[in-house]
């Protein structure tokens, strides 16, 4: 194919590798298993001399066209797709990682992403420590150590904190870690962490590139050299592989992943500019909002302001229960870059295993909802959150 397509051509077209019938959609190669020709050809497939497949845990064709379109589109040398996106931070993480290392984190993490670095981990003898990731006087603090990885998300889930990538990448590398960024919020629709100087960049394809609420998946993107040379084995040995057919899902979406993402961030845009004259919401977290207190640095580093906000209500859990329990339209989810506009309050659901003193650090209130905006006309939308807010104030 030609080398220097562009993105939307690329989210179409890249990776596509038709087999001898011709066919135009991608196929999907639903099997585990590959014959050989004879004996020879079996032991010479396993002595890695014959650029072949060997078996759907290793390898398939439809998973190799999801990798590869998913690798040109974010500017990667390689791409290993796993079966959820927790199965990619565990295996870009767990592949690095000998007992006695250290790694340096954001605090504001997603749940399970915390729960790995502060309690799965330190079994090995892995510990991590963890930042304002906002901070850079922080990192560097904390990077005057050396580590072996750094790990955080910007923007953050669930309240959008925005970390400086280049700025940390630098201080990180310094160190002598591997930068690791798990992307989810931003898609790789708008920010490009491996031009920022991250090293790997780590996505649940669950949300925004499913992103209709179908199927699971995750994906690592890094340089030929980090993929092959210091993951593969442990991808390969250790099962963290995504099944072909949620691969074909996922390779057809992203065909229209542009598409969605735009509208999901045009229609997040409005709604982050409603709430924020709404008298019973005390506070709106949108990186496309000048309130946002990193707003200017969002936007060096992003393209829109994302499909994610956060908003808190003057009072307390009981007052974000109602504006919830008032939706007519937007669902109560804790899933999220859904084409479906979804809801949730995260303190009670995906941070309730956090400890509450994390949780204030990481700004997280009672009163505080996510809201992951999807592709309704945005006019419904508003006028659902305006009748729940009303309900909730009388
Ligand atoms: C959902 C999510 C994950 C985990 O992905 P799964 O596909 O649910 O395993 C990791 N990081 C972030 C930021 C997420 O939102």
């Amino acid at each position: 194919m030609k080398k220097d397509l562009r993105r939307d051509t690329l989210l179409v077209r890249a990776g596509l590798m038709r087999s001898p019938h011709q066919e135009t959609s991608e196929a999907m190669y639903l099997n585990s298993g590959y014959v050989y020709d004879s004996a020879e050809d079996a032991a010479s497939a396993f002595a890695g001399e014959a650029d072949r497949y060997v078996y759907s845990r290793y390898g398939n064709p439809t998973v190799t066209m999801f990798q590869d379109r998913l690798a040109a589109l974010e500017g990667a040398e390689a791409c290993l797709a796993t079966g959820t996106g927790m199965a990619a931070v565990f295996a870009a993480l767990a592949s690095q990682l000998n007992a006695g290392d250290r790694v340096v984190a954001s605090r504001a993490l997603f749940g399970a992403c915390y729960a790995i670095l502060k309690d799965i981990l330190p079994r090995w003898g892995v510990i991590t420590e963890f930042v304002d990731g906002t901070d850079l006087g922080a990192w560097e603090r904390a990077l005057a150590t050396p580590a072996k990885v750094v790990f955080f998300e910007s923007p953050s889930n669930p309240m959008l904190d925005i970390v400086d990538i280049r700025a940390v990448s630098e201080m990180a590398h310094a160190a002598g870690a591997t930068v690791m960024i798990d992307n989810v919020f931003a898609t790789p629709m708008s920010q490009h962490p491996l031009q920022l100087g991250a090293d790997v960049v780590i996505y649940s394809a669950t949300k925004h590139i499913d992103g209709q609420g179908r199927v699971m998946g995750g994906a690592v993107l890094a340089s030929e050299e980090f993929i092959s040379e210091r993951m593969l084995k442990f991808y390969r040995q250790t099962g963290p592989t995504i099944t072909p057919f949620n691969a074909w899902v996922m390779l057809k979406s992203l065909e229209t992943l542009g598409l969605r993402v735009d509208r999901q961030a045009s229609n997040a845009a409005r709604l982050a500019n409603w709430l924020e004259g709404h008298g019973i919401v005390s506070n709106v977290r949108y990186p496309g909002l000048a309130s946002h207190p990193q707003h200017d640095l969002a936007m060096r580093q992003m393209e829109n302001g994302g499909t994610l906000l956060a908003f808190t209500l003057h009072g307390d859990q009981a007052t974000a229960f109602s504006v919830l329990n008032s939706l007519q339209l937007i669902d109560i989810s804790n899933n999220l870059g859904d084409s479906k506009t979804l809801a949730c309050h995260p303190a009670s659901t995906t941070h309730s295993s956090v400890d509450a003193s994390d949780r204030d650090e990481m700004n997280i209130g009672a009163a505080s909802i996510r809201l992951s905006v999807g592709l309704e006309d945005v006019d419904d939308l508003i006028d659902d959150l305006a009748q729940a807010l009303e309900q909730t104030m009388r």
